[in-house]
């Protein structure tokens, strides 16, 4: 982003800063007619009970592909959706399209699935979120507790008072928070006890090297002691081996997500998937 300002309030643009803010003008115009024209989807990564093996939740992550850009990654339009304020419709939209994929599942008489929907800061703060969240659940007759809702650390511990307003509400309704990217972030420990987090999700930079970094070794096996000292469960995200499978076993993690079981993809296919390991 452009944010370097010279001595006398002066804007130098470098040519690649130029280059990336139209790219990102362009494509906040182009996000302004994504919701109408239908260009989102949402996939759908397993997350596996690691006692079990079992499936037992669904990981919602948004796809945009647009006629003439084709498919752009979230890690690039996110931040522009939240730098224009598209990100509360968008949100919303996800929020919407995965609680009813999830009250379709069950209908289906899919097992105890939960589902995880990601939350910008600003969506997290904006007012009308606990009211979007309790119609949406009323309306599909979903148990607040199949739903988490995914925050980074920053706005789960850093945040204004109103996100810890709206944490306290939608703990109390037994929707479950967990914190995305754990260890990436800046939250303290009497900051996490604060916020009632049902879930730690330990960063996937932590478990990449796994298998041969003896310092993340360390950093994980910690994360999950202190998660069980604290009440909380913890997630690994970005298995992608084995060995990386075996050594979260070993230290107690109870759930796991990454590319070793199943990468993100369209509902039909999760069906498919999670038929395929009933049967086994
Ligand atoms: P995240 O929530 O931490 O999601 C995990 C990301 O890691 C996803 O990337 C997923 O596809 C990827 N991943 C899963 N397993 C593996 C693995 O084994 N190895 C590797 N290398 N990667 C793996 P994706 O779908 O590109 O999403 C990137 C980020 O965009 C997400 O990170 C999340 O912060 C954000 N995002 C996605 N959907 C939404 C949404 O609906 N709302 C908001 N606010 N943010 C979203
Ligand atoms: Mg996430
Ligand atoms: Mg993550
Ligand atoms: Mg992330």
């Amino acid at each position: 982003r452009a944010k370097s300002e010279g001595r006398n309030g002066y804007c130098f643009f470098t040519p690649q800063m130029q280059a990336q803010s139209r790219r990102a003008l362009q494509l906040t115009n182009a996000l302004r007619r994504a919701l109408e024209r239908q260009q989102f989807t949402l996939h759908y990564q397993p997350q596996l009970d690691l006692a079990s093996g079992r499936v037992c939740g669904a990981e919602a992550l948004l796809r945009w592909t647009h006629p003439e850009l084709g498919a752009v990654s979230p890690a690039e339009f996110i931040p522009v959706a939240e730098d224009s304020g598209q990100i509360i419709a968008i949100g919303e939209w996800v929020l919407r399209t995965a609680l009813a994929q999830l009250a379709a599942w069950r209908a289906q008489g899919m097992p105890e699935l939960t589902m995880a929907v990601n939350m910008s800061a600003a969506q997290f703060r904006h007012p009308a979120l606990p009211e979007v969240i309790e119609r949406l659940l009323a309306q599909h007759g979903l148990p607040a507790n199949r739903l988490e809702l995914e925050l980074t650390e920053n706005v789960a511990v850093n945040d204004t008072r109103s996100a810890a307003q709206i944490m306290a509400r939608m703990h109390d309704k037994g929707v479950r928070l967990a914190v995305d990217d754990f260890g990436t972030g800046y939250s303290s420990l009497s900051q996490l006890k604060r916020f009632q987090i049902y879930r730690l999700k330990i960063d996937q930079s932590f478990v990449r090297d796994l298998d041969h970094d003896g310092n993340d070794r360390a950093i994980v096996a910690a994360i999950i002691r202190m998660a069980q000292a604290l009440g909380m469960r913890t997630t690994a995200e970005g298995v992608e081996t084995a060995g990386q499978l075996v050594y979260l076993l070993e230290q107690g993690c109870e759930e796991a997500q990454g590319y070793h079981f199943a990468r993100p993809m369209p509902a039909q296919e999760f069906e498919s998937f999670v038929r395929s390991q009933t049967a086994q």
